[in-house]
């Protein structure tokens, strides 16, 4: 989600949704988007996006500037076999199977098919829909299955998380079997529109942000506090987009 507003509890300023992620101003987000991101951005891509503009959760599709460092990741990687968890309209595994080579694999799993099918043609018409194994499941039930399979262990290299931030840490203990030594753990949302530094009494004061954002404030805040004590992994957590935590397995 790119919506955040800076927030903030010191000025008492009442926090909004603001399309320029994190970002201290809409000027600066802009100049990112038309210098870096905008100009190399693929066209499928672009098309996805323009496809998503109008839908009624258009907003929480992953960012352009977070997609395009997704896909720095990818190829430094130089992945193969990924998972993705909470696909949308498509916008991060079109990304995704545009960057992993032809008999590259994605399993990408999201409930909501009806959200992915905007985003399909456009897939479909890019050439890369044989790297996508949609399953259309809530994930952890799927991820428990691919875990009684001893050879899905250790077996991708990457796994991208941008669903249900209660089951964050759920999905962390799952990945940690299935991506191998060395692979990368991405977590979506990780700042949760500036939220997780706010205080109390600014999260309660404040009507403005949706009750689907600040009912998940605490779940992030865990999440970050786990992954941040999490010996196993190199992380670090950075303010591309509305937050992206990035992990990679060392044992
Ligand atoms: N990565 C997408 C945005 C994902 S938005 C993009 O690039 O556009 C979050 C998605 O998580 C929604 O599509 C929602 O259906 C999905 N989701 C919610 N709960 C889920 C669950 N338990 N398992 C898998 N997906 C889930
Ligand atoms: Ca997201």
């Amino acid at each position: 989600m790119a919506e955040a507003s800076r927030s903030d509890t010191t000025t008492n300023k009442t926090p909004t949704l603001r399309g320029q992620g994190l970002l201290a101003s809409q000027e600066l987000y802009q100049y990112i988007l038309e210098t870096s991101v905008y100009p190399r951005e693929p066209e499928p891509l672009k098309e996805i996006r323009e496809a998503t503009a109008d839908h009624p959760w258009g907003i929480i599709a992953t960012t352009p500037e977070g997609g395009q460092f997704m896909a720095l990741l990818l190829k430094l990687i130089h992945a193969k076999k990924t998972i993705e968890i909470g696909v949308f309209t498509g916008y991060s595994v079109l990304l995704t199977a545009l960057v992993l080579p032809e008999h590259g694999k994605i399993t990408a799993i999201d409930p909501d098919r009806e959200a992915y099918e905007i985003g399909l043609p456009i897939i479909r018409k890019a050439g890369v829909e044989h790297k996508i194994d949609f399953i259309n499941s809530l994930a952890l039930p799927i991820l428990d299955n691919m875990l009684q399979d001893p050879k899905s262990e250790g077996s991708y290299d990457f796994a991208y998380v941008d669903a249900d931030k209660e089951n964050y840490i759920n999905y962390h203990e799952r990945l940690m079997k299935l991506v191998k030594v060395g692979g990368l753990i991405v977590y979506d949302n990780t700042l949760w529109c500036g939220t997780v530094a706010y205080s109390e009494s600014s999260l309660s004061n404040t009507c403005k942000l949706p009750e689907m954002v600040l009912s998940k404030v605490e779940f992030v805040k865990e999440l970050n506090k786990v992954l941040a004590a999490d010996s196993r992994i190199q992380m670090t957590q950075l303010p591309v987009g509305d937050g992206v935590t990035i992990c990679m397995r060392l044992y």
